[in-house]
Parts: structure tokens; C-alpha cells; sequence
């Protein structure tokens, strides 16, 4: 099994994701997480608003709705170019994505895939219908009446629900510039083909920061956020920073607004692909809500009272690919006791459990009464700790290491005697004695 495979497996095995659906024979592009897989993207997603807003002064949260005035995708320029290129197999009807079948960009023609020989990929013909610009956002409709007057869509971004509350922001707080607003969130893409487990689905969390400057500061706020994205992904995250890399993206592949991207990729099973982005977005957003709203985006200045529209440097990440980062980095085997053993090494804060408690024996009252009260004692300190007296405790040991738990703490009747327990470590697997007191 590859091991993007086998991280798929132990996702399924231990709870963390299943695919959408599941029941029904599934749903592409979907996936639901289950008790673990929950816990550990909180983790993920409370990291990063930790170290995003709650320790800084300069940015402050929102929490916008998915349905947006649709209004709102016309000024931002996804009604009319929000789209992938897709193109049809004239022999098998297959529906691809025209610049994912070679390297192409996202205004590859028909001619091109010709010339370059590309066959489909699933009949094997080279017999390529017209490219197509595919809009990849959901349509809905709102209210009681599905006509053109009601139509509406799921938010392809989560951009967009803070650049339509600026104008509150600076209204009622009025931080002083540079300032930023994050948000986390859900994110629709009607992907064409969604592919390679979490990476690209059609329904994801984003978080995404909008971090407002003075459009001659852009440049050392854009160096200053980059910087601490790396921070959050190697110290937060601990994600290696050997498997993290910068791409400048070149002019002709950025955004038609951007002055300047850098993709921060990471080196996933699937290889080296796309983690997050961070752009200099310039005024673009602010002054075509100001255009199309009517309404002012100008921001006064505390200290100088000049007036102008901020220019904007926007971090985005995706917490799926965050999650199959973590999860990449984490995943390994190695040999305990001349067995294969796989072991989850995720960092304590994103672990979905810190402690797992147990007695030795499950069938001595004595002993579960005394680690049903150790188990409640951590308890009351943590949120993320397990309770475990399934099989024998190698079994359990070995089922706590699959799902990264970092300790696990066993009582046995020396516990009884003297207070103290077994704490082993999931990564080195020793085993050392500490007092209840001091655990
Ligand atoms: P890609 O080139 O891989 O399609 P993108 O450049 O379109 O991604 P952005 O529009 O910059 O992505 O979105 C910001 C972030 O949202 C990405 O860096 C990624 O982490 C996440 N993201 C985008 N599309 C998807 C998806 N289909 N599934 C999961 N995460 C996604």
C-alpha cells in the first residue's frame, strides 16, 4: 500500500474520516470526520486562531454567512471567472480537467491537447471536444420561488464575508491601520474532479486573514505574515520545515489583481503540491464593493488623517490540507519488540487525546475504581483525555499509538500501595513511575 493509502486506512479504521455519505454509496468530494477526526481539526483550527488572533492585537475575528448577497460574486469577479476549464472525451464522454491532463495552464485549447498528444485517461482516445470554462461555484436558490431572481450561491471562499464587513469593522471598532480580520470557515467548490482523499474536495473549511495596510507598507506586512504562516506551520503545527517550500508564483499564473504570491507547498504522499497561499491583493476587493455597493471603503488614517482605500495582503488556508499535512508528517512505523508498529506522532496540542487512563485489569474493582478517579482527576484539568481497559495492555498500547495519543497512564496495584502510576511515552515507548500528584 502507498502511504497515502495507508493513512486513508488508519483514517477509516480509527474514526478520524470517512467518506460523505458513506451509507449511500457516497457522495464525490465529500467527506465527514468522526470522533477523532473532529478533535483533531479543532485542534488544528483552535491552534491557528490562537496564534492568528487571540495572541496579537492587530487582527480580530468575523464570522459571516455562507449565502451571500449575490451581488457580493459579481463585484468580486466570480460570476465571471471563477472557472476551471473543462473538456469532454468525444469517444468515452468522460469530463476532465483540460490543464490538470498535462502541463498546461487554465487557458489550455483543444488544439493544445492535440498537439501535445494527450489521450483520455480513461478510454485511452485522443478525440477532445471543445475546452469549456466551468463556474465552479454552487448555485441555490432562495426562498420560495427557484427563478433566475432567486438564485444565490454557497460561498466559493471565505474572503469575500470579511471583505463585506470592513466597513462595519472600521465604523464600530476603528482599529488603527495595519489591521487584519480572520475568519474560519466552510468554502464550496463544485470541483470538476475532486481527487487524492481531503486535498481537493468540494466542500472544505478555509481560514483566511484579510490584513489591511497602507498600500506603501505592502511590502513589509507582506514579509512580516509570511514569516509567521512558517511560524504557525513549523511551531504550531509541527510541521518539518524540510517538507514546507516556497513558491514565487510568476506574473502570468497569479490572479489578474495579485502583485505578488508566494504558495506555500509541502510535500504531501500525492508529491509536492499546494498547502496555502499568501497575496497582495492590492485595493481590488475594497474598490469593487465600493463600486458596486456605492458605498464608501476609504479609511482615515489616525495619525496623518490621510484618506485612501487599504491595499490588502491575505493569508489562506485550507484546514483539510493542513490536516493531511499534520497527518503526513505524522504517520509512520516503526519496529517495538520485533513487531511492525504504526504510530501517529502528532504533536501534544493537536492529538485528539492527551492522556488515555486504565487499569491494568479490567476485571479487579479495585484497581478500576482507583483509575476511574485518576481518569476523572485529569479530566477535570484536560478536555482530551480517553479512557481504555479493551483487550490486553499491549493491545491498547498499540491501538493509543495509531490514534497519536501522547501518553498513557496505567494503574496497577502498586498504585494501590504507593500512589503511583505508569506513564509510557508514545514515541519512545519507555515507561517511567510518577506520583498521581505530580501527573
Ligand atoms: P488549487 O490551485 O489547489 O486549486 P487554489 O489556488 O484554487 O488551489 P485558493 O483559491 O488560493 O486555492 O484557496 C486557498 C486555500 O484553500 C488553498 O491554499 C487550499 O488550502 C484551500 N483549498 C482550495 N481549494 C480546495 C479544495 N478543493 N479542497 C480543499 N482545500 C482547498
Amino acid at each position: 500500500m502507498s502511504k497515502l493509502e495507508n493513512i486513508v486506512s488508519l483514517c477509516k479504521r480509527r474514526g478520524f474520516i470517512f467518506q460523505g455519505s458513506e451509507v449511500y454509496g457516497g457522495m464525490a468530494g465529500t467527506w465527514d470526520f468522526g470522533p477523532l477526526g473532529v478533535a483533531l481539526k479543532r485542534n488544528i483550527m483552535q491552534a491557528w486562531w490562537q496564534h492568528f488572533v487571540d495572541q496579537r492585537d492587530d487582527i480580530f475575528g468575523v464570522d459571516a454567512a455562507i449565502i451571500m448577497n449575490p451581488r457580493t460574486w459579481v463585484a468580486s469577479g466570480h460570476t465571471a471567472t471563477f472557472s476551471d476549464p473543462l473538456v469532454e472525451c468525444k469517444a468515452c464522454h468522460g469530463r476532465f480537467r483540460a490543464d490538470n491532463l498535462g502541463d498546461f495552464t487554465s487557458q489550455v485549447t483543444k488544439e493544445d491537447l492535440t498537439q501535445a498528444g494527450i489521450t483520455c485517461p480513461t478510454c485511452k482516445k485522443n478525440d477532445w471536444g471543445d475546452v469549456k470554462q466551468f463556474n465552479m461555484m454552487f448555485a441555490t436558490h432562495v426562498g420560495a420561488v427557484a427563478d433566475d431572481s432567486s438564485q444565490a450561491y454557497l460561498r466559493p471562499e471565505t474572503a469575500q464575508g470579511i471583505f463585506t464587513n470592513y466597513k462595519n469593522i472600521v465604523d464600530t471598532i476603528y482599529p488603527s491601520l495595519p489591521f487584519g480580520l480572520a475568519q474560519q470557515g466552510k468554502a464550496f467548490r463544485n470541483e470538476i474532479s475532486p481527487r487524492d482523499f481531503i486535498f481537493r474536495s468540494r466542500e472544505f473549511e478555509q481560514m483566511e486573514i484579510e490584513y489591511f495596510v497602507s498600500p506603501d507598507e505592502w511590502e513589509e506586512n507582506f514579509e512580516r505574515l509570511l514569516a509567521d504562516c512558517h511560524d504557525f506551520l513549523e511551531n504550531k503545527l509541527g510541521l518539518p520545515k524540510a517538507m514546507i517550500h516556497e513558491l514565487d508564483v510568476p506574473a502570468e499564473d497569479r490572479a489578474h489583481y495579485s502583485k505578488r504570491t508566494i504558495d506555500i507547498e509541502f510535500d504531501y504522499p500525492i508529491g509536492r503540491s499546494e498547502l496555502m497561499g499568501i497575496a497582495y491583493r492590492t485595493d481590488f476587493d475594497l474598490a469593487n464593493i465600493a463600486r458596486e455597493s456605492g458605498k464608501s471603503m476609504e479609511y482615515r488614517r489616525k495619525d496623518t488623517g490621510a484618506t485612501f482605500i487599504p491595499h490588502v495582503i491575505e493569508p489562506s488556508f485550507g484546514v483539510e490540507r493542513l490536516l493531511m499535512a499534520v497527518l503526513t508528517a505524522a504517520y509512520t512505523e516503526d519496529e517495538v519488540d520485533g513487531e511492525t508498529r504504526t504510530v501517529l506522532r502528532l504533536p501534544a496540542n493537536l492529538a485528539p487525546y492527551s492522556f488515555c487512563v486504565s487499569p491494568l485489569l479490567k476485571n479487579k474493582p479495585e484497581l478500576v475504581a482507583k483509575a476511574r478517579s485518576v481518569y476523572d482527576l485529569l479530566k477535570q484539568k484536560y478536555h482530551h483525555v480517553t479512557w481504555d481497559d479493551s483487550g490486553n495492555i499491549g493491545k491498547r498500547y498499540r491501538k493509543q499509538d495509531e490514534i497519536g495519543t501522547p501518553k498513557c497512564i496505567v494503574i496497577d496495584f502498586d498504585t494501590l500501595e504507593d500512589d503511583t502510576v505508569t506513564v509510557r511515552d508514545r514515541d519512545t515507548t519507555k515507561q517511567t513511575r510518577v506520583k498521581i500528584a505530580e501527573l
